[in-house]
């Protein structure tokens, strides 16, 4: 089927995402976001091959091969000794093996080539400082004095438009929370590999950090159970969150904890989910990204899969007879992929947070497995072809 136009609204990574990818087929869309500007916040993020090789789609590789790294593994050490455990070749060979590039790089970083090929395209239009609520397409129409036939909702995680859709998930605290800070390349320690993703694991906590050319620096995001603080994305962490950060890794490698120690300004980010429910009214309104299924940071693809939800609500659209039958395909073939990623980041919680005779066993059976046998077991993931 054809339509003219689309609304999409919220200007993150699915919404620029979608608004590209239906401008690619010719579709014109107004884009909605309700801050005034698109700012610099959160932190790194990793683009796995899925995602990356949607990117390259868009014709933006060679801007994000100029910003990002490509590490060229990504390991798993112990965070109580500093002994490899195992890793995963990236690198070359994930553009081998997947057929696409495996890049890290600031959240701002992505959103703002994004937003740069936006504001270039002659069939797209941003709209900043413009929230939209409840009854988007009334409201919509009043904006712009157009109709669209569709209605993309890519506000996030807390998104105000799932109320339009009866069924729709609602969002939960996961029970876990996360602090993110940055270290300057000067005072990086040498027992950080400068070209890796390293994610050391304790007892129920674990650490990921790699390095991000556009700060100079290494992202560093260090994860553990908690109570709900309540929403936030970026918020400066308070004397009492950062106690709570070395009580938690207290019991870590001694080079961890003075590095910890050292830290002065680290953010605290509790990790909200999205659950199951229904992401499309049956006509005109449809859920992406994190409005329809915010996941934990377990498996590295909360950009990735809202960069996959773009290209496949444009193929199930131009694909189907009509939009009630695109929506319901594109529900029902994202829900199967994001339940498979969900239990990967459950397995990988549980494997990353083990203790006790459970961590012994996950050391040695990790130990033994060659490289080249973990990336197989990555396949269905990184070499998925959403388009
Ligand atoms: C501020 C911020 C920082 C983040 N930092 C990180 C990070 O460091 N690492 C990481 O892995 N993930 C981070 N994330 C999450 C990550 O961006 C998402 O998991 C993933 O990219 C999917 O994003 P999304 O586009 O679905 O949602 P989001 O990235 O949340 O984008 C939603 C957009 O919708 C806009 N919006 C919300 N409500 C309305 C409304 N009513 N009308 C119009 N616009 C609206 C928001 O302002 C926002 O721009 C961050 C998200 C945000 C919002």
């Amino acid at each position: 089927m054809h339509i003219e136009n689309v609304a999409v609204v919220g200007a993150g990574i699915a919404g620029l995402t979608t608004a590209l990818a239906f401008a690619r087929r010719g579709i014109a869309c107004d884009l909605f976001e309700q801050a005034p500007d698109l700012v610099e916040v959160g932190a790194g993020l990793q683009v796995s091959p899925n995602a990356s090789r949607l990117l390259a789609k868009l014709g933006l590789l060679p801007q994000f091969e100029a910003v990002w790294t490509e590490p060229h593994q990504i390991a798993l050490v112990s965070g109580t000794t500093l002994r490899p455990i195992a890793h995963v070749p990236a690198g070359e060979t994930a553009r081998q093996r997947w057929g696409a590039p495996y890049g890290v790089l600031h959240r701002a970083t992505l959103q703002r080539v994004l937003r740069e090929a936006v504001d270039a395209n002659p069939l797209l239009t941003l709209h900043l400082q413009t929230p939209v609520t409840q009854s988007p397409h009334a409201a919509l129409s009043r904006l712009t004095g157009r109709s669209y036939p569709l209605v993309v909702a890519a506000d996030g995680v807390w998104s105000t438009l799932r109320a339009a859709i009866e069924g729709s998930p609602r969002p939960s605290f996961s029970g876990h929370v996360c602090w993110r800070f940055t270290i300057p390349d000067a005072l990086v320690p040498g027992w950080l590999p400068p070209d890796q993703v390293t994610a050391f694991l304790g007892p129920s906590t674990h650490l990921v950090a790699y390095p991000l050319r556009e700060i100079g620096g290494f992202n560093m995001v260090a994860i553990a159970s908690g109570a709900n603080p309540g929403r936030t994305w970026d918020a400066q962490a308070t004397e009492s969150h950062r106690q709570r950060l070395f009580g938690e890794f207290r019991r870590w490698d001694r080079r961890i904890v003075d590095l910890l120690r050292q830290v002065e300004r680290p953010t605290f980010w509790p990790l909200f989910e999205v659950g199951s429910g229904r992401w499309h009214n049956g006509r005109d309104t449809v859920l992406v990204g994190d409005a329809a299924h915010a996941v934990t940071p377990f498996a590295a693809q909360g950009a990735s899969m809202a960069i996959e939800d773009a290209f496949a609500l444009v193929r199930c659209v131009s694909e189907a007879a009509d939009l009630p039958q695109a929506l319901s395909s594109f529900e029902a073939s994202r829900q199967e992929r994001v339940a498979k990623v969900r239990s990967r980041g459950a397995f990988n919680r549980f494997a990353y947070h083990a203790r006790g005779p459970i961590r012994l066993g996950r050391d040695l059976v990790l130990s033994l497995r060659p490289p080249e046998s973990l990336a197989a077991d990555l396949d269905w993931l990184y070499g998925y072809k959403a388009d």
